[in-house]
Formats: C-alpha cells, sequence, structure tokens
C-alpha cells in the first residue's frame, strides 16, 4: 500500500518505484537555459497529451484540432484502456526531438502540455471505487539521470511547482475530464466502452472544434434542451465548450441526467 491508502496496482507501473510527494512536500529543482542538459528532456519522451493542450496547441498553431491531432499526435492502443489517449508525436529523426523544441527551448512555452509544465513531476489518479467516487491524484518525483535540474538551486512544494507553471489555472478543466477516466461507471473494471461511446469521447474531448459542429450544426439542438445562453457561449468561448463537452459525455456515456432530451425530439436512430 502507498502512503494515502491505494494498492500498488492503482498506480501505473512506471511510477511504482518513484518517490511519492504529498501536495505540501518539497523537492529540490530549477530548470533554466544555462542549466547543461537544456532541452534533452524534449526529444524521444512520452507525453500525454490532455484536451486542453490539444485546444491550446491548435489556437496556438492557428489550425484545427482535427488538425492537430493529424499532425502532431499518436493513438497508443492498449486493451487495459478505459477510455482513449493520444500523445505528442516526436519527429521522426533519429534524435526523435519534440517538433516544437528549437535553440532557446520550447517554441510553444505559454501553451505547452501539462505533461511539461508538471515535470518533474508525474501524477497518476487511481480508479473509483465505491465510497470514494472522486480520488485525490497522487504525485511522484522523477529523478531522470539526464536531468541535472534537481542538484540547481531552488525549492518548491508540489502545490507551488503547479502555480509556478501554470497548472493549477485550469485546473476544474482538466479535473473535469480527469473525472470520466476515473468515472464509477468503470468500477469493478467490468464495463466498457462501445466503439461508438469510445469515438464519441474521443471527438467530444480531444477534437473539440468538430464536436463544436457537432453540437451547434446538426440536429443536436432539435433533440436535446440546451439553456439559450449556454449556446450562445459555446459559439465562441473555447473553455465553456470545454465544460459542456465534460457535461455531455456524462449523459451520453454514462447515462447521468446531466442533459434534458427534448419532450418533442425526433425519434433516434436508434429507435426507429
Ligand atoms: S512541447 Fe515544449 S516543453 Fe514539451 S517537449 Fe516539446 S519543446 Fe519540450
Ligand atoms: S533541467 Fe531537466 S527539465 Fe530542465 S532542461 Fe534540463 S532536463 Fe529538461
Amino acid at each position: 500500500m502507498t502512503g494515502t491508502g491505494n494498492a500498488l496496482e492503482d498506480i501505473p507501473e512506471a511510477l511504482r518505484d518513484k518517490k511519492q510527494l504529498e501536495a505540501d512536500d518539497n523537492f529540490r529543482f530549477g530548470c533554466h537555459p544555462g542549466v547543461p542538459c537544456f532541452n534533452t528532456c524534449c526529444r524521444d519522451v512520452n507525453i500525454l497529451l490532455t484536451p486542453l493542450d490539444i485546444l491550446r496547441l491548435a489556437r496556438r498553431l492557428g489550425i484545427s484540432t482535427t488538425e492537430v491531432i493529424a499532425k502532431h499526435t499518436l493513438k497508443p492502443i492498449n486493451k487495459q484502456m478505459t477510455l482513449p489517449v493520444l500523445m505528442l508525436r516526436m519527429n521522426d529523426t533519429g534524435e526523435k526531438e519534440c517538433p516544437f523544441v528549437g535553440d532557446e527551448g520550447c517554441t510553444v512555452y505559454e501553451d505547452r502540455p501539462w505533461s511539461c509544465r508538471m515535470y518533474p513531476l508525474a501524477m497518476a489518479v487511481p480508479p473509483a471505487r465505491a465510497g470514494d467516487e472522486s480520488p485525490e491524484p497522487m504525485y511522484f518525483l522523477l529523478e531522470d539521470s539526464f536531468c541535472k535540474g534537481h542538484v540547481e538551486a531552488g525549492g518548491f512544494t508540489v502545490a507551488g511547482w503547479r502555480d509556478n507553471q501554470g497548472v493549477t489555472e485550469h485546473e476544474e478543466l482538466e479535473r473535469s475530464y480527469r473525472e470520466l477516466h476515473s468515472h464509477p461507471w468503470f468500477i469493478g473494471g467490468v464495463r466498457q466502452l462501445t466503439p461508438a461511446g469510445m469515438e464519441m469521447y474521443f471527438m467530444a474531448t480531444y477534437d473539440l472544434d468538430t464536436f463544436r459542429r457537432f453540437v451547434l450544426e446538426s440536429t443536436f439542438q432539435q433533440r436535446f434542451e440546451i439553456e439559450e445562453d449556454v449556446i450562445e457561449k459555446l459559439r465562441t468561448d473555447d473553455y465553456a465548450l470545454m465544460q459542456f463537452s465534460a457535461r455531455w459525455l456524462r449523459y451520453a456515456l454514462f447515462q447521468e441526467p446531466t442533459i434534458k432530451v427534448r419532450e418533442d425530439a425526433p425519434p433516434s436512430r436508434r429507435n426507429r
């Protein structure tokens, strides 16, 4: 068992031998262009992407979420996954460097992915259990030998590092998606989403530009009762769209009453 009462099997294998930290625990770390390892961590690395990462990269690069997914991501397939995830695609060269690394460092720094902000910390969220349906994240210190940041001056608490790196400010959005991954619907590991459910999840989380069209330009509004002010916001407000997508997925995947079907809704194709 770990310090938080979670079983070892709740933690991804790669983190089981790492030092676990609580939110107010301290660690020594400093990263700046003067470190001898500058940019070393931006090559040949597995970077899981959150839906917010895709959205921010899309806005930063001036392309759609669909294009970011096609151009810059990989979709690992693993039978144990309950929901699909995306990873940043490294360049197809010997060095396998990140497509966004430049001589001066990260070229998308203000919109860099969540994992890049968190490093050298990693986080794991245990699966939900009956009686504990919103498990708290667990934090781990990654002490990679190539990273010399651990011998630099400077110290942070876990919470302080998250603030410093701009993680905390989007915590609510990130948490709403994390809660889908650890949703009680999956308790016991017996239930699996259908391929159509997986596709819906993928669109509504990662491909938000397509999801916006699905809500605003399909028969969606004929079928579901959505508040007018919410619909207006969804046209232009990306973060409102993200909040709505988490609400929609709770209804569509887990049958929670977060969305109301219109009384005069046309019959769904499944019922025809
Ligand atoms: S996105 Fe930026 S910080 Fe993250 S690996 Fe690429 S270059 Fe490095
Ligand atoms: S100190 Fe660590 S995080 Fe910073 S550039 Fe070096 S390897 Fe990357």
